[in-house]
């Protein structure tokens, strides 16, 4: 299990839930704007998030930004200790930095010191284009490379007693990514925050990391993730949120399975799903429903699921709640599953926000 240490109230590692991170793209310098993107965020279900903090003009902006930020901010630093001092005393609850690039030994003793006045971590950061060279030739460009650089700047941060570490290593090769997380999970136990690096646009980039951050959370390596998608950061919090769902790591929802349709459909599959899905998203309790389509393959899923519907003639079907038959429907089955929902849903301590 990898060591617990926490980014303002987020708990990362030592087994707790993993957390969602995403970074604004607004201008840093401009509070309010970037202010309005994280409350944005923080509504979609983005627990942790990452500014850039490029100039002392965006470090002083960060003091407006975490004293009204709903979320832990933290600033991303490239090549100036003086930045990443800077925006700890703004409040940051964390400073992402490349220890190799922090203006030498004077650099690195001063934000290390800093660091442990504040007892704040700091994340640690390496993909292919700021691997070092040496490691490069060595390795080439492969995980244990990754990995092998991140831990050279990790010990630089030892060796000034700093001990709130996260590390991350990212390519935009999914293999890559693994090799190098898995390199790292077995050299140390610090926390990872994980995620394929510059996936892309929507389309490509929600696959390839659903890919390369799922197969990593289901070898139990990650302890915080960011899907980084081109554009708006908005699907990359809804996307990461997937992903838990997917590999089971957020159960606090309505699971909807459907099946995917055939000849023998005898109802309209796909509208119920959506339909249901919609009306079911605020839901934070574990229900599992299911829409089939017919009666063939239907009982069996529905019989595994909390609430579910077997298609017969169109607009008919059998409701099958707790497993067992609840009797043939007619009419609205959207309508019908969505009450048997809620129902559910109260009976098991819900309660409308
Ligand atoms: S559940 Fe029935 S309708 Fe749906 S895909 Fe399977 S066989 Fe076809």
């Amino acid at each position: 299990m990898t060591r617990l240490m926490h980014i303002g109230s987020v708990p990362i590692g030592g087994g707790s839930p993993v957390s969602v991170q995403s970074m604004t793209n607004t201008d840093t310098c401009d509070a309010e704007a970037t202010l309005a993107q994280i409350r944005h965020l923080a509504l979609l279900g983005c627990q942790v998030i990452r500014v850039s903090a490029y100039s002392l003009k965006a470090v002083e902006a960060l003091r407006t930004i975490t004293k009204e930020s709903p979320l832990p901010v933290v600033a991303d630093i490239h090549f100036d200790y003086r930045l990443a001092i800077g925006a700890l005393e703004a409040g940051c609850a964390k400073v992402r930095v490349n220890p190799g690039n922090m203006g030498g030994e004077k650099g690195l003793t001063e934000l290390s010191a800093c660091l442990k006045a504040h007892k704040k971590p700091v994340r640690v950061g390496v993909n292919g284009g700021s691997l070092d060279k040496d490691l490069l030739e060595k390795y080439g460009l492969t995980g244990k490379a990754l990995a092998e650089s991140a831990m050279r700047e990790v010990r630089l941060l030892e060796t000034h007693g700093v001990e709130d570490i996260v590390i991350s290593v990212k390519a935009s090769d999914i293999r890559r990514t693994i090799d190098a997380c898995e390199e790292i999970d077995r050299l140390c136990d610090y926390p990872q925050h994980i995620g394929i690096t510059e996936a892309g646009t929507i389309e490509t980039g929600r696959i390839k990391s659903a890919i390369g951050i799922g197969s990593l959370l289901l070898r139990g390596i990650g302890d915080t993730i960011r899907v980084s998608l081109s554009g708006d950061p908005s699907p990359e919090v809804t996307t990461a949120i997937d992903i838990l769902r997917a590999v089971g790591l957020r159960k606090d929802y309505v699971e909807i399975t459907s099946c995917p349709t055939c000849g023998r459909t005898g109802i309209d599959v796909e509208s119920i799903a959506k339909k249901v899905r919609e009306a079911t998203k605020d839901i934070n309790i574990p229900i599992h429903a299911a829409v089939m389509g017919c009666v063939v393959n239907g009982p069996g899923e529905s019989k595994g699921a909390d609430i579910g519907i077997a298609g017969g003639a169109p607009d008919s079907g059998v409701l099958f709640v707790n497993g067992e038959s609840a009797g043939r429907v007619k009419g609205d089955l959207a309508g019908i599953l969505i009450e048997g929902i809620f129902k559910i849903a109260y009976e098991r301590g819900y309660k409308k926000q």
